[in-house]
């Protein structure tokens, strides 16, 4: 039986679903629709009543406050499981990270789909990349799907094209995290992008090498005629490249240093443009990427990638990239990218006000710093919140360019004071406000106050995105009162 058809079900099969978030939900409704028995187990969690009233109505049995084990998940015929467990839980510590019986909500929801795909992985910068991908190819007239790990579960979309009997889509561009790309085996993107792997989730992985693995694992189903497009710089954490199945194509966005050889997207030294080259079949390209909005490094490294992966998408559709650059060269000049990733928020009296709550692992604020690089050190920077288990000292280096004082809060303060207190002012605080008003007493024009905190929002918000709204009100009430005063 090949590993494909284990997942060949007939309608009546009964289906245990593992997570009772958004996707798993959304593939209890899919399943119901495909005359599944479903059941759906949860932890914990919370169900609204109403949601619940509805699920049962479609006759989804619903267990909650249900302990998951290994043994259990092993006895069950066919269990889908959410994005959102980590795999230790349903698989165990030790057991192979691919059960026999147990497939991601993505890769089952794909398989329910013939629309071709494009894939985003890495630790940092898939959410930017993923939707500045889909924004592009939109302009060359395809209609992407844009979800997976970031917006809506492949299930909702899947389900909504069954029930309406027609796709508004003809493509998906889907992000996927690495605990999706762990357990991945039934998915088969066309195009399939790995930005940076560095340390992140240490907390949730017994090694670096494992989470490494993880997402190389991504790749293990591609034939030889699709792409793998990797990051070509050498601080990415891509090399060394595993013998992979199919095509490889690197970008570089500083030529002399970036590895890998063969074909590719080439930025130029000044970042306005960006050539693809090396394409068997394909003329050279180029795009002028000068009116490309984004700031910062990473952002620099998300446009050569989405460009690289939307001109091989379009390749690999049998369309011809002459007529794209115009549409493309709109494109990049048009996109806003996503709220709290070097985001704008506030300015007064000449010093901007940065959020960039999303950096929630050290790589990111790293690669925040970094474009921050020229004249003399600008940055207050606000660190801190629950500390992931990763070191702080790799951030030493670009503090000392590019940071005049940094502030930090929550958990995390004491061991972010212990790795980087020597080298600039250092004020440990309560609470974002007042790290705000500390950073703002110590600025003067032309200066920055970055939120890029390097560690996730849980000791005191609910999230990434609630720290982030949460320091823009701040911001905007501190320039109200400075104001007024
Ligand atoms: P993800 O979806 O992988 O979490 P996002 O696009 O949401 O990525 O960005 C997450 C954080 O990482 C933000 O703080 C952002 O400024 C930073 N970042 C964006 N792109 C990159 C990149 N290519 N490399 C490193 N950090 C990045």
């Amino acid at each position: 039986m090949s590993e494909l058809s284990r997942f060949r079900m007939n309608p009546g099969d009964p289906l245990t679903i593992l997570g009772a978030g958004r996707s798993g939900i959304a593939a209890a409704r899919l399943a119901r629709f495909l005359g599944h028995p479903v059941r759906l187990v949860d932890e914990g969690h919370e169900l609204s009543g109403e949601l619940r009233d509805s699920l049962n109505r479609l006759g989804v049995a619903i267990e909650l406050d249900f302990p998951i084990t290994p043994e259990w998940v092993g006895s069950l015929p066919f269990v889908i499981v959410s994005p959102g467990l980590p795999p230790m839980r349903w698989a165990g510590e030790e057991a192979p990270l691919f059960r026999k019986n147990v497939i991601g909500e993505l890769e089952w929801a794909a398989m329910q789909t013939g629309l071709p795909m494009i894939v985003v992985g890495g630790t940092n910068g898939k959410s930017t990349t993923s939707a500045l991908l889909a924004h592009l190819l939109e302009s060359v007239g395809e209609r992407p799907f844009l979800g997976g790990n970031f917006g809506i579960p492949l299930s909702e979309m899947v389900l909504e094209s069954m029930e309406s009997g027609a796709s508004r889509y003809t493509s998906c561009v889907i992000e996927i995290s690495s605990f999706q790309a762990e357990t991945l085996g039934f998915l088969f993107p066309r195009v399939n992008l790995l930005l940076n792997v560095t340390p992140d989730h240490l907390d949730r992985y017994p090694s670096f090498e494992a989470y490494r693995a993880a997402k190389w694992n991504a790749f293990r189903t591609q034939s030889p005629e699709t792409w793998a497009i990797l990051n070509g710089d050498p601080g990415s954490g891509i090399l060394p490249v595993p013998d992979l199945s199919c095509r490889v194509a690197f970008f570089r966005l500083d030529p002399e240093r970036s590895s890998g050889s063969g074909p590719g997207l080439v930025m130029s030294r000044n970042g306005s443009l960006a050539t693809l080259e090396g394409v068997p079949g394909c003329p050279q390209v180029s795009w002028y990427t000068g009116d490309f909005a984004l700031e910062g490094h990473g952002n620099r490294q998300n446009l050569a990638a989405a460009l690289l992966g939307a001109a091989l998408f379009i390749l690999d559709r049998g369309r011809a990239l002459s007529g794209t650059e115009s549409a493309f060269e709109k494109a990049l000049a048009s996109f806003r990218g996503l709220p709290h990733r070097m985001e704008r928020v506030g300015e007064w009296k000449g010093v901007r006000f940065i959020n960039d709550s999303k950096a929630t692992n050290v790589d990111s604020t790293r690669l925040a710093l970094r474009g921050f690089r020229e004249g003399p050190p600008s940055v207050h920077l606000i660190l801190g919140g629950r500390d992931k288990g990763a070191p702080y000292h790799p951030l030493r280096e670009e503090i000392v360019r590019s940071v005049k004082s940094i502030v930090a809060l929550g958990e995390a303060k004491d061991r972010i004071q212990g790795e980087l207190g020597d080298l600039v002012p250092f004020q440990c605080v309560q609470s974002l406000e007042e790290g705000v008003e500390r950073a703002l007493n110590l600025a003067v024009p032309g200066d920055c106050i970055l939120l890029s905190p390097a560690c996730s929002s849980y000791d005191m918000f609910h999230g990434y995105e609630e720290r982030g709204s949460v320091f823009r009100k701040i911001v905007e009430r501190v320039i109200a009162n400075r104001t007024e005063m």
